[in-house]
């Protein structure tokens, strides 16, 4: 069945339930494993709600009485109330679900927000559809062990670049660090420190070095920070998500950048932003070093899964003498979300919805990178004997 799709501009401008009931949209469109499933929605009442029946259908899932078997987990639903259990937690909807004949109708507030907050690895809201996302790639084994260290940037004194707007940069990269640290969590095998999990200042060529101070000895992993770009001019219109590694800056663009990024070093006491010179020699000593190679593949992977899972411009991979980067012994990017000197993108990285999107994105990367990065390192000899 093909989607109706008339609603998908509303959707973008509101909250879902507000959105379905403005639109008075009669389906529930799902996509799933390549195919789209259509649920009927019931608006005979004041609000929406679709039968469990159908939904379990839509979903994939098997109905279980008066709930859902969701990938090994149980959801219970009970007629007449607003509270319902999944994994034996708790949660409420804004509306009770009620009985129609023999068929029990779940509020739409369960499939459009509770689904891909909650269960955000499985499901996403996107374009006015419930989408299934792709299991996620394999585990990052057989390593099991992994430290990555997420470093919102700027902080404290240093408030990072200013959005159109009044944004500050070191907002944004906090929130997006602290969701990304959440979703990391949750991964088996990897361990996840944060620079700085409030508002304060770390000397940039402190951050790599929490990977040292806090990593057990030969601890692997990865060093992600988290920025927002700007342009010198505001408001304009470039948007858009690059990636950087550290190296030479190939480009202007990207010479300018890490100028900018590197200006925070003036706010600390014992910085001196106005010599290069040391950047440059460690520079050159990296770039005998396996690990702009692990960087630029890291990178590679951020920026494909930026590219997928973000609807905004894809600026993608680039090049630049990062101070942060440098002294990262781990395979080391910086990420640009998005520009904050253009209004719409600024009112954009605000959000939660697209902040999670973000972190949803560097996390696969993140477990994407490890397990192809375990399995070579696995598959290095395990001595030089031979
Ligand atoms: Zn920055």
């Amino acid at each position: 069945m093909r989607a109706r799709d008339t609603r998908t501009l509303l959707l973008g401008l509101l909250p879902c339930c507000l959105a379905w009931a403005a639109s008075a949209a009669d389906h529930l469109v799902v996509v799933r494993d390549g195919s789209t499933h259509a649920v009927e929605i019931d608006q005979r009442h004041s609000y929406a709600a679709t039968s469990l029946t159908e939904l379990a259908e839509a979903l994939g899932y098997e109905r279980v009485g008066a709930g859902l078997r969701m990938d090994g987990e149980l959801v219970r639903f009970a007629t007449g109330t607003a509270f319902f259990t999944a994994a034996g937690e708790v949660y409420q909807l804004t509306n009770p679900v009620y009985s129609s004949g023999s068929e029990l109708m779940v509020p739409l507030s369960w499939s459009l927000d509770w689904l891909p907050t909650r269960r955000s690895r499985s499901w996403r809201y996107m374009d006015g559809r419930l989408v299934k996302r792709q299991p996620t790639v394999q585990r990052p084994a057989p390593r099991t062990d992994w430290m990555v260290v997420i470093d919102a940037g700027h902080g404290g004194v240093d408030p990072g670049t200013i959005g159109v707007g009044g944004t500050k940069e070191k907002d944004i990269t906090l929130a997006i660090a602290r969701r990304l640290t959440k979703r990391l969590e949750r991964e088996a095998g990897i361990s996840v420190v944060m620079t700085r999990d409030q508002d304060t200042l770390i000397a940039l060529t402190d951050r790599p070095r929490v990977i040292q101070r806090r990593g057990a000895e030969g601890q692997a992993g990865l060093f992600v920070s988290i920025h927002a770009n700007s342009m010198p001019k505001k408001p304009h219109a470039t948007r858009g998500h690059e990636v950087y590694f550290l190296s030479h800056a190939k480009t202007e663009q990207a010479r300018r950048v890490a100028m900018r990024e590197n200006s925070a070093l003036r706010f600390e006491q014992q910085g001196d932003s106005s010599n290069s010179e040391p950047l440059q020699f460690i520079l050159s000593d990296l770039q005998s070093t396996g690990n702009l190679q692990e960087s630029s593949l890291f990178a590679s992977s951020v920026s494909r899964n930026l590219a997928t899972q973000l609807s905004t411009p894809d600026l993608g991979v680039k090049q630049g003498p990062f101070a942060v980067l440098v002294g990262s012994t781990v395979p080391a990017v910086l990420v640009e979300v998005g520009y904050l000197s253009n209004r719409a993108e600024e009112k954009q990285l605000r959000s939660a919805s697209h902040q999670a999107n973000i972190a949803d994105a560097l996390a696969d990367a993140i477990v994407e990178y490890l397990a192809e990065y375990g399995r070579r390192v696995w598959s290095y000899p395990r001595s030089a004997g031979g």
